[in-house]
């Protein structure tokens, strides 16, 4: 356990052993936390275009975006969606690279039967308030390289040994390694042990929440104004997050707009990474990666929490019906 995902991040990448000229493969099309993990280790994030259907890292594009420096890669299952890992850890153990999951949108999602998150050497996860299972703040890495295990518990307790002074294998404990604090508190993790007890009926309650809008919504998507969320007949989705993707951009801020008259708060993300301010500064721009920055221009997320009643996400999608004059 982690008090974050973006710790569970940083624990993973200062596992990876980089060096100032490493390369790190990465969506641009993802939460910031997955490219400072990687800059925080001295390293060099590289951008790769995502796949229009999933909105995951295109695993086609890896290939050619590797070069004798590259050492890692962070596939991110954007939206609970798995990403091609087959693909992935092929090329991976091809090049002798490590993948890092970043699994933080994922707990309890399926590819082929396979949990996201555990299938790389590493994987991220995030109980944040805004994901599926929450307690406020909080994360967990699975790392599934046992020789990365000892070294996982000393960084994790400050660069120190202290998890092995509490086997008894040692009389006392001292600092071995460069190390952080990356414990997550004992109340935190408390609150997540009940969360993870109501997984299934969670679970339930949000499959329900994103069949609702997809079957309500099937009538537009139909009629082609807009575009619901594809997912691989072989991906078992944990139902994080339902987003629509639009015409364009123009059509998407009238929308927002429409739906702000009618008190719904609709958002969007992400600011594509390579053409953020911090991207730019490290060389990349606009133009760079064309499916990215055509998705983030078109998505627009819709209201969807836990709690959301089937009135209000009738309200919803009356409102957008509304706007395309359905
Ligand atoms: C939420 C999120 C994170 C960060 O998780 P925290 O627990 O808030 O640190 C990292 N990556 C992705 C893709 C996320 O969605």
């Amino acid at each position: 356990m982690t008090p974050s995902c973006s710790a569970a991040l940083e624990l993973a990448t200062m596992l990876c052993g980089l060096e100032p000229d490493s390369e790190v493969l990465l969506p641009s099309y993802t939460f910031v936390s997955t490219a400072n993990c990687i800059m925080r280790a001295g390293a060099r994030p590289v951008f790769v275009d995502i796949r229009p259907d999933t909105l995951n890292i295109d695993e086609k594009q890896i290939e050619s975006a590797l070069t004798p420096r590259t050492r890692a890669i962070i596939p991110v299952h954007y939206a609970g969606v798995g990403c091609e890992m087959d693909a992935i850890m092929a090329l991976a153990d091809k090049h002798g690279l490590v993948v890092i999951e970043d699994a933080a949108q994922a707990v309890n999602s399926y590819k082929n039967g396979r949990a996201l998150g555990s299938i790389g050497h590493l994987g991220a996860f995030s109980f944040h308030e805004t994901k599926n299972y929450t307690c406020g703040e909080g994360g967990a890495l699975c790392i599934n390289k046992p020789e990365l295990e000892r070294r996982a518990e000393i960084i994790r307790d400050k660069g120190t040994n202290r998890q092995e002074f509490f086997r008894g294998e040692v009389d006392k404990y001292t600092w071995v390694e460069v190390g952080s604090s990356f414990v997550p508190s004992e109340i935190c993790t408390a609150f997540l042990c009940a969360q993870l007890e109501a997984m299934e009926e969670i679970a339930h309650r949000r499959k329900r929440i994103y069949e609702f809008y997809t079957e309500r919504l099937a009538p537009l998507e139909q009629g082609g104004s807009l575009c619901c969320p594809f997912i691989p007949e072989d991906c078992q989705i944990n139902h994080h997050m339902i987003y629509i993707l639009l015409e364009n951009e123009k059509t998407r801020s009238a929308l927002i707009e429409h739906l702000k008259e009618r008190n719904i708060h609709a958002v969007f993300h992400y600011v594509p990474l390579h053409s953020s301010p911090m991207g730019e500064s490290l060389g990349f721009s606009k133009g760079m990666l064309p499916e990215t920055e055509s998705v983030s221009q078109r998505l627009l997320r819709l209201p969807m929490f836990y709690e959301i009643t089937e009135e209000e996400q009738s309200r919803v999608v009356a409102a957008i019906s509304s706007f395309f004059g359905a």
